[in-house]
C-alpha cells in the first residue's frame, strides 16, 4: 500500500513536471509553436506578455532572423517564475545578388506615398489583434493550387542594396483560381492596397494570422467568420505584381512566419514545386 501511494505520488510529481512546459512544434526560425503551461499562467516572450488560456495554451513564434537562443519566462498563477532558454534552429535563405542594373529611380507621387503609408498603418493595426478563439487548432491546408514561384526568407540584393526579404509563399496560377481559407478564422482586414492590391487578413486566433495579397476578387468582408476550406477569394495580379499569383504570408503579431513550415515537408519548399490536392508535388 505504502509503495503504491509512493508510486502514485511519483507519477503525480512527474506529470506536474511534464505539464510545467510543453512545446508543440519545431523551434526554428520563421515558425510558430504552441505552448502548454498551467491554465492562466502568464508568458513573457520577446517583450510581449501573454496569458495562457483555460487549457494552458498560448502561441509564440520566431522571426526569420531569430537568434539561436531565446528566453521564455512563465509566471505561474501562484506567482512562481520560471525561465527557459529555447534553442532556435537557424536556417539558410536564398540570397541573390544582382549587380550592374541600370539605376532606376521611380519615386511615387505624394498621393501614392500617402496611400502606401495609410495602407501600412491599417496592416500594423490588424497585426496587433489577439483573438481569443483558437481557430488554428484544426491545422492548415494549402489555400490554392499552382506553381510555387516564391519562398519565405529569400532576398535580392540589387546593385548592393538589400531589398526586404520575401515574407511568404507565392503560388502562381491563372487569374480567377480559387483561394480557400487554410484554417478557420475571422477576417480582420479586407482592403484594396497600393502595393499588395486586394488584401485579406484571416485571423486564426492568439496572434496568428494569414495574409493573402494581389487578389483579383475578395469574396468575404471584414468581420466575417470563415471556415477552413471556405472559398474566400480569387487569384489575381492587383497591386504591384508581375503576374497572377497568391502571396500567402503568415504572422504572429508583427513577426512574419513561413507558412510552408506547417506542412512537415521532407525537403525545403523551393520554386518549381507544385501545390496540388493539398500536397507539394516535386517536378524533378
Ligand atoms: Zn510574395
Amino acid at each position: 500500500m505504502v509503495n503504491r501511494v509512493l508510486v502514485l505520488c511519483l507519477m503525480w510529481l512527474m506529470s506536474m513536471n511534464a505539464s510545467a512546459l510543453q512545446i508543440q512544434g519545431e523551434l526554428i526560425q520563421g515558425n510558430w509553436v504552441q505552448l502548454v503551461v498551467s491554465p492562466d499562467a502568464m508568458i513573457e516572450f520577446e517583450g510581449k506578455t501573454l496569458k495562457a488560456d483555460q487549457q494552458g495554451r498560448a502561441l509564440i513564434a520566431f522571426s526569420r532572423d531569430a537568434k539561436p537562443q531565446k528566453t521564455l519566462r512563465i509566471i505561474e498563477p501562484t506567482g512562481q517564475k520560471r525561465e527557459y532558454i529555447l534553442q532556435i534552429a537557424q536556417r539558410d535563405y536564398i540570397v541573390q545578388r544582382i549587380d550592374g542594373l541600370p539605376s532606376r529611380h521611380v519615386t511615387p507621387d505624394e498621393a501614392t506615398l500617402a496611400k502606401i503609408r495609410a495602407d501600412g498603418q491599417k496592416a500594423v493595426e490588424a497585426r496587433k489583434i489577439e483573438l481569443a478563439t483558437p481557430y488554428f487548432l484544426d491545422g492548415f491546408i494549402w489555400p490554392a493550387e499552382g506553381w510555387v514561384t516564391g519562398i519565405y526568407g529569400s532576398q535580392r540584393i540589387l546593385n548592393g542594396h538589400p531589398r526586404r526579404p520575401h515574407m511568404g509563399v507565392d503560388i502562381a496560377a491563372p487569374t480567377g483560381t480559387p483561394i480557400y481559407a487554410p484554417a478557420a478564422g475571422e477576417v480582420t482586414l479586407a482592403e484594396d492596397m497600393e502595393l499588395s492590391g486586394k488584401t485579406l487578413f484571416v485571423d486564426h486566433g492568439y496572434g496568428l494570422r494569414s495574409d493573402f495579397m494581389h487578389l483579383d476578387e475578395m469574396l468575404v468582408a471584414q468581420g466575417d467568420r470563415v471556415e477552413k476550406g471556405q472559398l474566400i477569394a480569387k487569384m489575381g495580379a492587383t497591386g504591384r505584381a508581375t503576374g497572377p499569383h497568391l502571396h500567402w504570408g503568415m504572422s504572429w503579431f508583427n513577426v512574419r512566419l513561413d507558412p510552408a513550415l506547417m506542412f512537415n515537408l521532407d525537403r525545403t519548399l523551393a520554386r518549381g514545386a507544385k501545390i496540388e490536392n493539398n500536397q507539394v508535388v516535386w517536378e524533378d
